[in-house]
């Protein structure tokens, strides 16, 4: 590899020739630009014409930054897009409804790939989404998957279980074993809150179509929540079972017969790993005294409700390829893929390594540093998990093959005309596959076929990190401008995409993460380290503003620090130089840009916001409790002395 300076790469300001303040990695970029110049200039042209749109000048970026970078997002782009994430999702429905209604002979003859394709596969996901946009109507009577003969009330609830219908009085789901991440076991525990909207909606529908059996299933639910309420909390107990000791335990529930409907009498060797136990007892109390018929009304409408909420509220091309994605995401993933994002995965994956090696470095060297004063052995449980973390680019296996494609939803019977036949297949489909892994005794999860395939009824667009896998998977559809691309300047992709990648890293080191080993499994160590006084005080230090989620907010408050240090070097100051290396921005500083750009992956009509705390305030805290913020945007010194900022691994 040739290295020369580039063109591209000037300094503005102090031209320092001495090159020792240039942090390795930095240096490497601003000297080595390997991307053909035309398509450099276009794509970072185009980046920083639009942080200059979403930018508010009129605000101060040292009083509120979020508002600053992104206040003018909805006068720059009208009223199309909430923020950059719809945005990406419309790109993506767009090309997906292109591609479901073309030709497929001539695109597959157009593409010359090696691997053949999955005809069998391509049939069904072809005849779901023409049922999805033809079929007219839906009626939601036929809906109903049973008898009306009411019967005992486990075997009744197995029965919607099998449908995908879940958490009605318990959550009962496959994970795998807290000390064995590749051994699959069974979940159950009380049904989490956020299955209370859920339960508002069948009483809505109970009354405008069952008025008769409003009370009796009102009180019921009632009885439900006070269930709950008494019995929830933060950590619960994890007992792990078989299932004659799940049979002993609580004995009010008929296991046996739940199971053995589930799972097609695959009951031999099945492991259990129960919380609640409390609730579940008392549970199995309540609904003994119930009435079946009330039971049985209940799930019913329960399933009702389920059903609508899985399919597009409107149904048009785009929101059925949406719908399609949360709910077939392997066959989506697949056809993606091979059919639109195609040729650009070489240099996506060989970028994002670059950015996720150099995360890892500069957090090794956190570690290293041994801020909380760890012993070697927990030192080496940290360095170790550092080490074997994993980046999974797109959520799909590593297996190729047609024939694993063809086969992995042959047991669905979609139909081209009939939607909601369709939904009820491939919700029974995704409970069969979830359940399949318990088939054989001690089987184990087979990795190279493991993808994630989640109870949801909208499909993940952001990167997520995964305890058990020890894995950061970025999904494809995120791989798309303005929130990434392979041709953009580093210092896009190591603001935006790397501060995203440092907040999934982070999630690994956080109060919770911090209990799985490198192989996915907890471990005394990490509860060790958890206890330490240095950690503890970094959870306090990031809980004096109240967060909706400790643990994003620590991940929030560490990714931006780990994604700006490895892109300017540990104790960067920006008093000491400045300079801008590159042509296409001249208004902002590298480390201002920098910045701007990770803001822009929170630019959006502020929604209301689930699981992690309003966007504006995600942005603020952070950069806040940035040590080098304040200089970045030469902010006044604060009238009163503020709090010292929230750090965890980082070295003083
Ligand atoms: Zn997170």
């Amino acid at each position: 590899m040739e290295i020369s300076f580039n063109s591209q790469t000037h300094f503005s300001g102090k031209r320092v020739n001495n090159m020792k303040w240039c942090w390795n990695l930095l240096c490497s970029f601003l000297l080595l630009e390997l991307a053909p110049i035309q398509a450099f200039v276009d794509i970072n042209m185009l980046t920083a014409l639009q942080i200059h749109k979403n930018l508010n000048g009129s605000e101060d970026p040292c009083r509120n930054f979020w508002n600053y970078a992104c206040g003018n997002y909805s006068a720059a782009n009208g009223t199309k897009y909430v923020d950059n994430f719809q945005l990406v999702e419309d790109l993506y429905a767009q090309a997906m409804v292109e591609f479901m209604e073309s030709e497929g002979e001539l695109i597959e003859s157009a593409l010359e790939l090696n691997e053949e394709p999955a005809e069998r596969l391509l049939a069904q996901m072809r005849a779901y989404y023409k049922a999805c946009t033809k079929d007219p109507e839906i009626d939601w009577s036929e809906a109903d998957v049973h008898s009306l003969e009411p019967n005992d009330w486990a075997l009744e609830t197995a029965k919607f279980r099998r449908h995908g219908l879940n958490a009605v009085f318990f959550d009962e789901r496959v994970d795998v074993e807290t000390n064995d991440s590749l051994r699959p076991v069974v979940q159950l525990k009380m049904p989490a809150l956020s299955n209370n909207y859920s339960e508002r909606r069948a009483l809505q529908v109970l009354q405008r179509n069952h008025s008769g059996s409003v009370e009796g299933i009102s009180r019921l639910v009632d009885q439900l929540r006070q269930l709950e309420a008494k019995h929830r909390q933060e950590e619960p107990l994890v007992q792990s079972w078989s299932l004659a000791d799940l049979t002993q335990h609580i004995p009010k529930i008929n296991w046996q017969g739940y199971f053995h409907e589930l799972l097609s009498g695959h009951l031999e060797g099945v492991l259990f790993e129960v919380s609640d136990v409390d609730y579940l007892r008392e549970l199995g109390q309540l609904l003994s005294n119930t009435s079946k018929s009330t039971i049985n009304l209940y799930l019913r409408l329960r399933f009702t409700v389920l059903l609508k909420q899985s399919a597009p509220a409107r149904r048009n091309p785009k929101t059925c390829i949406h719908h399609m994605r949360a709910l077939l995401p392997l066959g989506m993933n697949y056809l993606y893929k091979r059919y639109v994002y195609r040729h650009r995965d070489l240099l996506d994956t060989k970028q994002l390594l670059l950015i996720f090696d150099s995360l890892k470095i500069m957090f090794g060297s956190y570690l290293n540093a041994n801020r909380l004063q760890l012993s070697s052995e927990q030192l080496s449980y940290v360095m170790k998990k550092l080490g074997a973390m994993k980046l999974r680019v797109g959520n799909l296996p590593e297996e190729t093959s047609h024939a694993f494609y063809d086969s992995h939803y042959e047991s669905a019977n979609f139909s081209d005309s009939l939607f909601l036949g369709n939904i009820l297949e491939a919700l029974s489909l995704r409970t069969r596959l979830q359940h399949d892994a318990l088939r054989l005794p001690h089987s184990r999860l087979d990795l190279h076929r493991y993808y994630v395939n989640d109870d949801v009824v909208k499909a993940r667009t952001s990167p997520f990190y995964e305890n058990e896998r020890n894995t950061i998977t970025v999904p494809l559809i995120f791989l798309q401008w303005p929130l990434f691309d392979s041709r953009q300047h580093h210092i896009f992709q190591f603001s935006l995409m790397g501060g995203v990648l440092a907040h999934e890293l982070t999630h690994a080191f956080e109060q919770e993460g911090i209990l799985f080993d490198a192989d996915g499994n907890e471990s005394p160590v990490g509860l060790q380290i958890r206890e330490t006084k240095v950690f503890q005080n970094a959870v306090k230090c990031a809980a004096r503003t109240p967060a909706v989620s400790l643990k994003e907010r620590l991940a929030d408050l560490n990714g931006l620090q780990l994604a700006y240090d490895t892109f300017f070097g540990p104790n960067h100051n920006s008093q000491n130089f400045e300079y801008r290396p590159y042509a296409f921005e001249s208004e902002f500083k590298a480390p201002q840009l920098f910045h701007l750009s990770y803001a822009q992956f929170f630019c959006g009509i502020l929604p209301p916001v689930l699981g992690h705390d309003r966007d504006d305030v995600r942005v603020n805290l952070s950069v806040g409790n940035l040590r080098q913020f304040s200089l970045d945007f030469k902010c006044p010194p604060p009238a009163v002395q503020s709090p010292p900022v929230c750090e965890l691994w980082r070295p003083k």
